[in-house]
């Protein structure tokens, strides 16, 4: 198989070919066409696999077919994702997705000024890659506005439970748009995570590599 054959258009192609992507690895060739389909994911995938790119280039696909405009201080997409490395290497990923589109990538992190993130913020963006406890602090302080999102991926979720982090999440799924596709991505299923894609996962496909 190769990416051309998984749905993804010229954009997204030369996106892939200029990382040096050259075939899917098996979660991508699993749920990129499921993704593009609006299905909702549970993958049990590790770190390594080629997870980013499973749900970041489907992901940018639908936001570009969508061209929905971005609400001030809205995201269309949010990202969650344990730690602030983590982030920051998601967003890196997904700017080199976006380079040759009109898409904004905005990542918020703890642990760093929040008053730079608020003005970001203001203006929106296409996707938001954050850590829980950081989103939130923007959310409460009205820098943050998600019921534009239709677009909810749960990154390392196994990881943001052993951090503390289900209040937030539970929190957070019930401020995105109540039509949102959902991507649940864990390295291991606990009871706490099939209890959380019971709730926030409708119909899933399940995809394990
Ligand atoms: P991830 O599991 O998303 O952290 O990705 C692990 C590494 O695999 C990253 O360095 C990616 O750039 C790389 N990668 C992802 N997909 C592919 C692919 N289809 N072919 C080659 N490398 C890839």
């Amino acid at each position: 198989t190769d990416f051309k054959s998984l749905g993804l258009s010229e954009a997204l192609l030369a996106a892939v070919a200029e990382n040096g992507y050259s075939a899917p690895t098996p979660i991508q060739e699993k749920a990129i066409p499921h993704v593009l389909a609006r299905r909702d994911i549970m993958g049990l995938a590790q770190t390594g696999t080629g997870k980013t790119a499973a749900f970041g280039l489907p992901l940018v696909e639908r936001l570009l077919e969508e061209n929905d405009r971005v609400q001030p201080c809205g995201a269309r997409a949010l990202i969650l994702a344990p730690t602030r490395e983590l982030v920051n290497q998601i967003a890196k990923t997904l700017i080199s997705f976006v380079r040759k589109t009109p898409l904004r990538v905005t990542s918020v992190v703890g642990g760093v000024s929040i008053n730079a993130q608020i003005k970001r913020m203001s203006r929106g963006t296409d996707i938001l890659v954050a850590t829980p406890g950081r989103l939130l602090d923007l959310v409460d302080r009205q820098a943050v506005r998600l019921d534009t999102a239709t677009f909810l991926v749960l990154d390392e979720a196994d990881q943001m439970l052993d951090l503390g982090f289900i209040h937030s999440l539970r929190r957070i799924s019930g401020l995105v748009a109540r039509k949102c596709q959902t991507l649940l991505f864990s390295a291991t299923m606990p009871k706490q995570i099939s209890e959380l894609a019971g709730t926030y996962l409708t119909d899933p496909i399940r995809v394990e590599v």
